[in-house]
């Protein structure tokens, strides 16, 4: 199922590296070993003639993804009260890579997320777990990619419309539960899911545009609330809300465009998520993932600086990073060289995205 991708360039060795300018700091030096990592891999796939490696490793994914849905190890007990997200990822996963997922599958998934249902609407981290919004989100997303009546039945929409009413803040934030903190990734979710399940109103999203506008800051990405540093998976669920509300004019596009395009490694090619952090797989989903949805913006803006032939970043050295640098060989991706297979950087609600 392997499909041969374009020859690797073989080396970034065109990219230019760090230059710390004589002034050594921790993170100038932890740059430069995963910059040396990086140069490894390329230099290993340049000697090593025998196995293409710039293939996406599609059999062995899939594997890992069909494995995932039964059976995880005792590494994922930390992510207990994120078992819908498990599900999410999974099915989300198989379905870019355009594997059906069995009907006993699918039916097995449907009656594990109605048992994290809460009767007060909204879903929870698992079975009898207070309804948080990440959940929430992951739950109705993953049934949506279900998409059969069993799956559809499962959500129950008039209390989940009480839910996100019970969570909605007079500045029009949202809270991510009842007692819980405000920040972009719940207008985000409650955006999506209203959208996905057809409760979206005016009423219960007054004020949620401005309010996400707010927390673009001078950098040009988005933090989490009002002031704070602009972050890639605050920035991307920021944008996705206000696409989903049609109000993505609020944004300053210019300037979002020159901070995300900036979080491309020159060396790595792969995204980083906050300034002067270190490259890391996930956020070629928050940061990349982001592109697309501004095209469309400044397109609707009639920006004449768009490019009509491709995504504004250097897609090919995104590709590269992640397949020379980030499959795991038993299947799986990893965030950077060096490290063990992981579930995406997440919204869960006690790992706030993956702190890079
Ligand atoms: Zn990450």
């Amino acid at each position: 199922m392997a499909g041969a991708g374009p020859a690797p360039r073989g080396s970034p060795g065109g990219r230019r590296r760090l230059r710390d300018d004589g002034v050594r700091t921790a993170t100038s030096a932890e740059q430069t070993k995963v910059e040396d990592l990086v140069q490894e891999v390329f230099d290993a796939c340049k000697t090593n003639h025998r196995i293409p490696p710039f293939i996406l490793q599609r059999e062995k994914h899939f594997h890992y993804l069909k494995r995932g849905l039964r059976q995880l190890t005792e590494a994922y007990e930390c992510l207990d009260a994120s078992r819908p997200w498990l599900c999410y990822w999974i099915l989300h996963s198989l379905e870019l890579l355009d594997e059906p997922i069995p009907h006993s599958v699918a039916s097995d998934v449907c009656q594990f997320l109605s048992r994290c249902q809460s009767p007060q609407g909204g879903f929870g981290g698992g079975p009898g777990q207070h309804p948080h919004l990440a959940p929430t989100y992951a739950a109705v997303n993953a049934l949506c990619i279900i998409g059969t009546e069993e799956a559809f039945g499962v959500i129950d929409r008039k209390k989940l419309l009480q839910y996100l009413r019970s969570l909605k803040q007079p500045d029009g934030s949202f809270l991510m539960h009842v007692g819980g903190e405000v920040d972009v990734r719940s207008a985000y979710c409650a955006a999506s899911v209203a959208s996905l399940t057809n409760i979206l109103t005016p009423a219960l999203f007054a004020g949620t545009a401005e309010w996400i506008a707010r927390c673009q800051n001078w950098e040009g990405g988005i933090g989490g609330v009002p002031g704070m540093e602009a972050h890639g998976g605050y920035t991307f669920c920021g944008v996705a809300a206000l696409v989903i509300l049609k109000q993505e004019h609020l944004l300053n596009l210019r300037s979002l465009l020159h901070w995300v395009t900036s979080r491309q490694m020159r060396f790595e090619g792969g995204f980083q998520g906050r300034c002067n952090k270190l490259v890391d797989g996930c956020y070629s989903f928050w940061q990349a993932g982001l592109l697309p949805l501004l095209h469309r913006a400044l397109h609707a803006k009639g920006d004449p600086a768009l490019s009509m032939t491709h995504w504004m970043f250097d897609q090919s050295a995104l590709q590269e990073y992640i397949l020379l640098c980030c499959q795991c060989p038993a299947g799986g991706l990893l965030d950077k060289p060096g490290n063990r297979p992981r579930t995406p950087c997440t919204t869960s609600p006690r790992r706030r995205w993956c702190g890079r």
